[in-house]
């Protein structure tokens, strides 16, 4: 059970969910991060006394010093900064809910300094799985999945004796926006579709990761390193109701769910309370309204981002790297109304099938296939 925690990225959608949970279970909070946002964080600082707030933005980091010279609060900005709240001294878990690969020195830090880890970041996995599951087990830290998906496999994995008694996971997808579009449908969507989910509200990235499905292939690649399962043993069902988050299925075919009402609130405080269960200020879910839960195949030819996703763990190395890097230049490009919805797919799989694959030695080596990717998408956007 956490007792102190440090936020990276505290004033996203997941951020700001967690210190709902910390403020009603009285987690204290060491730490406090986020990009730019200085009037919420100043906010969130009056509340909950960090010794630690960083802001990335160098200017905005100033601002916020001006504006809370009368706290204790030390307000640090960059990378650097990042480091120093992933390390917080009192903290003893970090959530790393930052957007995109940024996450991944971080939460290395916070790996060294012995914390245990509460991930929403998925890129981290994506981009640096092997590093951080290898230096989780040689600290003996613990990564705890925020993600609904991973943590309902990792609800359903509760009482599993033994990992070789699974046949294969089960993620389940919303199937975003445009399910059932063809590819020749999904080329005229705009930026407003494309930006409004059916079923969750989160920070406009994930959201446009759902509407490619991009979303769904990175959850793909954050499982197999989250549970030590080869991609083959991960399947993944179209679930428009978003009420079952994933499943398991045992080697004797039976299925166990996890249920519950679309809320992140109940993975992300399960990440801090565990195995603890706590009341939590979520719907319960009811099953006569619901009425009915339909499960269907996702359409891997048209949504390209999840076959590309998939690939480029058959690839191996810097491969689900340059993907990922493809498509976090490629969302920002799309968002800037510079490339059509369709060209993040394209660039996707155009950097893993074009760009130099690596082998994965350190970070460095990740940073380079990630600046390689980014590039790629923006000559593509040319
Ligand atoms: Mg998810």
């Amino acid at each position: 059970m956490t007792e102190n925690i440090s936020i990276l990225g505290s004033t996203g959608s997941i951020g700001t969910q967690a210190l709902e949970v910390c403020r009603a279970l009285g987690i204290r909070v060491s730490a406090l991060t986020a990009n730019s946002s200085v009037d919420i964080l100043e906010k969130q600082i009056r509340e909950f006394k960090p010794e630690i707030a960083v802001l990335t933005e160098e200017s905005a980091a100033n601002e916020l010093k001006g504006r809370i010279s009368d706290l204790g609060t030390k307000v640090l900005c960059g990378m650097e900064g990042l480091c120093e709240a992933a390390a917080a001294k009192q903290a003893d878990t970090v959530l790393t809910s930052v957007v995109g690969m940024v996450g991944l020195t971080p939460t290395l830090e916070a790996i060294n300094a012995g914390k245990n880890i509460a991930l929403a970041n998925k890129e981290t996995l994506v981009t640096g799985g092997s590093l951080v599951m290898k230096r989780a087990k040689e600290k003996n830290v613990k990564i705890y999945p925020v993600d609904s998906e991973h943590s309902a496999v990792f609800q359903c994995l509760q009482g599993c004796p033994d990992k070789k008694m699974l046949n294969r996971l089960i993620l389940t997808a919303s199937g975003g926006p445009f399910y059932g579009y063809s590819s020749e449908q999904l080329k005229s969507v705009t930026v407003e579709q494309a930006l409004n989910h059916p079923n969750w509200s989160m920070g406009n990235k994930i959201t446009i990761d759902s509407a490619t499905m991009m979303n769904k292939g990175l959850e793909i690649i954050e499982a197999k390193w989250l549970f030590d399962m080869p991609i083959e043993k991960i399947d993944v069902v179209i679930h428009r109701e978003s009420v079952v988050h994933s499943m398991i299925e045992y080697t004797d075919n039976s299925v166990i769910a996890q249920m519950g009402v679309p809320d992140m609130k109940i993975p992300i405080q399960y990440a801090l309370t565990y195995p603890q269960r706590m009341s939590c200020p979520v719907e319960k879910l009811d099953l006569t309204k619901v009425g009915t839960l339909s499960f269907m195949k996702p359409d891997y030819d048209t949504f390209k981002c999840l076959n590309a996703c998939k690939r480029s763990m058959k690839l191996g190395g810097t491969a689900p790297v340059l993907a990922n890097g493809a498509n976090e230049a490629a969302v920002k490009l799309f968002l800037d109304r510079k490339i059509s919805f369709t060209d993040i797919g394209d660039i996707v799989w155009g950097a893993i099938t074009d760009l130099p694959i690596e082998d994965i030695f350190d970070v460095d080596s990740i940073i380079k296939a990630d600046k390689a990717a980014r590039e790629y998408a923006v000559s593509y956007s040319r």
